[in-house]
């Protein structure tokens, strides 16, 4: 079923977006048993994102493959001690106390931290991220933050059926990597796109997509 899957997402997401842009797909391996991530690994996939350290921390000798680390979830920053050097890319960094936070451990462990800015399109009270209208203020203000190398930005679409509005929203979001691209060369990812709504981010301009059901199937929450 997974490698099935893998092999199926892989031959039928295509290489480049629309911009010319490399495209990576990361697994999002939240709620997932080790075995079924190595099996996603073996099968192809180079990538794999966390949601909840604690989960991250237990299952990270026990992944064979030497995945690339992403971190997707919402992180406290009481709990970013325990990433530190250990994950390629933070998707989530949705607010200032948390680039502070990165910066200042990266630093003492002599080390660089790559992040991706998140942007709450959606205006959604459930979602972290800068506002649409902040996050440019944001990038350059935490550009210039010490042992941080900011990459891009990240978003979620809300979840709807309403597909005219996740395209312009997702657009939005392409416009916006557009300026920062304009501004810092190292901005190279654009992450957005689920197992819902991948295709239309990826028409929209996307580079990054972060699929967990498509890979994995539906999740057990019990
Ligand atoms: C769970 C999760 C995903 C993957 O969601 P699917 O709908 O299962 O593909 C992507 N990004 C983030 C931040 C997530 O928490």
């Amino acid at each position: 079923m997974i490698e099935e899957n893998v092999k199926k997402l892989l031959s039928e997401i295509p290489e480049k977006n629309g911009f010319g842009e490399k495209v990576t797909l990361v697994a999002a391996v939240k709620l997932q048993s080790v075995g079924d991530i190595n099996r996603a690994v073996a099968a192809g996939i180079t990538d794999i994102g966390d949601n909840h350290v604690q989960e991250f921390k237990e299952k990270y000798e026990l992944i064979g493959g030497n995945p690339r680390r992403h971190f997707i979830g919402h992180l406290q920053t009481n709990k970013v001690k325990y990433l530190i050097g250990k994950v390629d890319l933070y998707h989530s960094l949705d607010r200032f106390a948390l680039a502070e936070e990165i910066s200042k451990r990266s630093l003492n462990a002599e080390t660089v931290s790559d992040v991706l800015l998140q942007v709450n399109i959606g205006e959604e009270q459930s979602k972290g991220g800068f506002a649409f209208e902040e996050a440019f203020a944001a990038y350059k203000k935490i550009v210039a933050m010490p042992s941080l190398r900011l990459k891009g930005l990240m978003a979620m679409l809300p979840f709807s059926d309403d597909l005219p509005l996740l395209v312009k929203l997702a657009e939005k979001m392409r416009g916006l990597f557009e300026k920062v691209k304009d501004f810092d060369t190292n901005a190279e990812h654009l992450s957005m796109g689920m197992s819902g709504d991948y295709n239309l981010c990826l028409d929209a301009g996307s580079n990054l997509i972060r699929l967990g059901t498509a890979v994995f199937g539906q999740r057990n929450y019990n």
